[in-house]
C-alpha cells in the first residue's frame, strides 16, 4: 500500500469523491502497476461500498462526482468517469459525462476498467431478459433524447434493436432517429 500521508495530505484527509471525513481508507484504482498515490484514491466506506458491488447504488450520494470529476488527480478523474458510467442512465451523468475533461493517457485508464467490467454478461431489460439483435423492445418510461429536439414516450414500440459494446446501452430507431437506449428502461416486446 502507498504511503497513506501522502494521500492524506493530497485529499485534506477527506473523501475524494464526495468529501467526507469519516472512515477513509486507500483504493487502488484498477489496473495498478506499482501502487503509488497517484495510482489510488483515498475515499470513504460509502464510496468504496457501492464502487465495489457491496452496497446499492445511491443515485443522490454520487451527484458528488459532478465536482470530482473537475479533480486534477488522475485517479480520481478515472473513478468518477467509470462511476458516471454506471450511472449513465441518469441524464445529469450523461450531461457529466459530455463535460468531463481528461488527459488522452487518463481516458484511456479510465475505460480499461470499463472493458473490463464489461465482458461480464448480456444485454438485458427491465425484467432482466436477455437482449439479441433484432429485437423489438418498448420504452417503460419517457425518454428525452439528447441531440435530436423529442421525447421518446413510454410504451413507444422499437423494432429490430442493435446491440453495443455497452451492456446498458443498445440503438434502436425511434421516430426515424437512429438512437442510445438504456437497456434497463427498455422491455422486449
Ligand atoms: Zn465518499
Amino acid at each position: 500500500m502507498p504511503n497513506e500521508n501522502a494521500l492524506k495530505q493530497r485529499s485534506n484527509n477527506s473523501c475524494e469523491l464526495c468529501t467526507a471525513t469519516n472512515n477513509l481508507s486507500v483504493y487502488p484504482v484498477p489496473p495498478t502497476s506499482d501502487l503509488s498515490a497517484q495510482q489510488c484514491v483515498y475515499i470513504c466506506d460509502t464510496c468504496q461500498k457501492q464502487i465495489d458491488g457491496e452496497a446499492e447504488l445511491d443515485m443522490n450520494h454520487w451527484r458528488c462526482l459532478n465536482d470530482s470529476m473537475w479533480n486534477q488527480e488522475p485517479a480520481v478523474q478515472v473513478i468518477s468517469y467509470r462511476m458516471l458510467h454506471k450511472l449513465s442512465a441518469e441524464s445529469w451523468a450523461q450531461d457529466a459525462l459530455d463535460m468531463i475533461y481528461m488527459e488522452d493517457d487518463v481516458k484511456t485508464w479510465a475505460e480499461q476498467g470499463i472493458a473490463a467490467e464489461q465482458r461480464e454478461g448480456p444485454t438485458r431489460d427491465s425484467n432482466g431478459a436477455e437482449l439479441h439483435d433484432g429485437d423489438d423492445v418498448t420504452l417503460i418510461k419517457d425518454l428525452k433524447v439528447k441531440g435530436a429536439n423529442f421525447t421518446a414516450k413510454q410504451g413507444t414500440l422499437v423494432r429490430g434493436i442493435t446491440l453495443t459494446d455497452n451492456p446498458e446501452h443498445i440503438e434502436g430507431k425511434v421516430n426515424g432517429t437512429r438512437i442510445v437506449l438504456v437497456s434497463a428502461y427498455l422491455k422486449k416486446a
